[in-house]
């Protein structure tokens, strides 16, 4: 899949609409549209890479990033934090990745 067809770069360049966590020049984060936990995002790299199995080492620097990204990004707001207790909001925070990677690594771009 190209970049011009991949959902995720199309998220990224604003031709499809998301709910955006954060954005640098490096990577772009959003709420997943059918969330499957309390903190649900996807954080995605702006240079396209079609799926983990085209990653290489040249993509050592932004995967690091993403994964150190990931934890920090899914901290609900401090009151949210409170209520559910710091070990569901890690909990929540590995699921976001996990499924970060997971849908990454699946290639998955069917909206
Ligand atoms: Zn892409």
């Amino acid at each position: 899949m190209s970049a011009q067809d991949c959902i995720f770069c199309k998220i990224v360049r604003g031709e499809i609409p998301s709910r955006k966590v954060y954005e640098d020049g490096e990577v772009f984060a959003f709420h997943d549209i059918h969330p499957a936990a309390p903190v649900h995002f996807m954080i995605v790299p702006k240079q396209h890479i079609a799926s983990l199995a085209e990653v290489d080492e040249s993509h050592r620097a932004i995967m690091g990033k993403i994964m150190v990204l990931a934890p920090r990004k899914g901290k609900p707001p401090a009151k949210a934090a409170a209520k559910a207790g710091p070990s569901k909001a890690a909990v929540a925070a590995k699921a976001a990745s996990a499924k970060a990677a997971a849908e990454a690594a699946a290639g998955i771009a069917k909206k």
